[in-house]
């Protein structure tokens, strides 16, 4: 009677129940599009805990144990997580690995000095596209519950569509007006509504600035007459308490855009970019 029972349980699952890929992601913005994506078929497990910055993430034992059972690893790439790029070859060797950065038909662009910037979920041009290959990716593995991961992708890119078109409305009121931002990561979202970022205090990795750099923007800041400094979540507000010292910069909303303190989840990729855009159309409004 009892393997009756279970067997009724596991049939009342689905029949595409056993089917379902194991799918590890590396943070928050990935993990919040795929759990979109899957639905209640399943859960991704993420790799990047609460509180901990992406540029210097370290794999732990636990962590590499999910990365070896995975069938499917979505992650932005190594030029986000240098601390995962020879795990992720070394112990996903059964899984699909699909970097969205360089595999997820969005767009990329180029620092200034050189190289790939990887912050590339903070355009939600590319959060739609990714939506649309994490789907076919899933679908691939899951042909069983194709029609499902395409509906719940589509449902997602058409949300995306929306927010995008009520941010570029919110954000033409301030184009143009010069910022500085805490790490240089905001490229792809001043790219995509054509805003003014003057400077950033950080480097893109996040290395904390050198004396000689905080002249550079100190500087900056007399020449540029940025109307707003935006701190980020989690990182240290006293450069921009110092820089902005003694000048008419305004301190904006601090942005969470790496989701330092924002738990990952269905409608939260959404939210962190209506979040940065009301920050910024706030403060530059005055
Ligand atoms: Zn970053």
């Amino acid at each position: 009677m009892r393997s009756t029972a279970i067997l009724a349980v596991v049939m009342a699952a689905g029949p595409a129940w056993a089917e379902v890929p194991q799918v590890v992601t590396d943070f928050g913005p990935v993990q919040s599009l795929v759990m979109e994506v899957m639905g209640d078929l399943g859960t991704p497990t993420m790799l990047l805990q609460g509180g901990a910055d992406p540029h210097d993430f370290q794999l732990r034992p636990s962590q590499a144990q999910a990365l070896t059972e995975a069938d499917l690893v979505f992650w932005v790439g190594p030029e986000l997580m240098p601390g995962l790029g020879e795990a992720v070859q070394s112990l996903a060797g059964g899984a699909q690995v699909v970097s969205l950065l360089h595999d997820g038909g969005g767009i990329q662009r180029a620092f200034e000095e050189g190289g790939i910037d990887p912050h590339a979920w903070l355009d939600p041009a590319n959060g739609m596209a990714w939506a649309g290959r994490i789907s076919a990716v899933l679908a691939a593995h899951d042909p069983a519950n194709a029609a499902l991961y395409a509906a719940n992708a589509a449902a997602l890119q058409a949300r995306l569509a929306t927010m995008d078109g009520e941010l570029t409305a919110q954000l033409a009121t301030v184009q143009g007006l010069p910022f500085v931002v805490y790490h240089d990561a905001l490229g792809y979202f001043t790219d995509h509504y054509g805003l003014n970022v003057v400077g950033s205090i950080e480097l893109a990795d996040g290395s904390a600035p050198s004396a000689a750099r905080l002249m550079e923007i100190r500087d900056l800041f007399t020449a540029a007459r940025p109307l707003c400094v935006f701190p980020e979540t989690g990182r240290d507000p006293k450069f921009i308490a110092a820089l902005s010292e003694g000048t008419t910069v305004r301190i904006g909303a601090a942005q969470d855009l790496e989701f330092i303190e924002r738990a990952a989840g269905p409608g939260q990729y959404d939210a962190m970019l209506r979040e940065i855009g009301s920050g910024i159309a706030a403060c530059l409004q005055g």
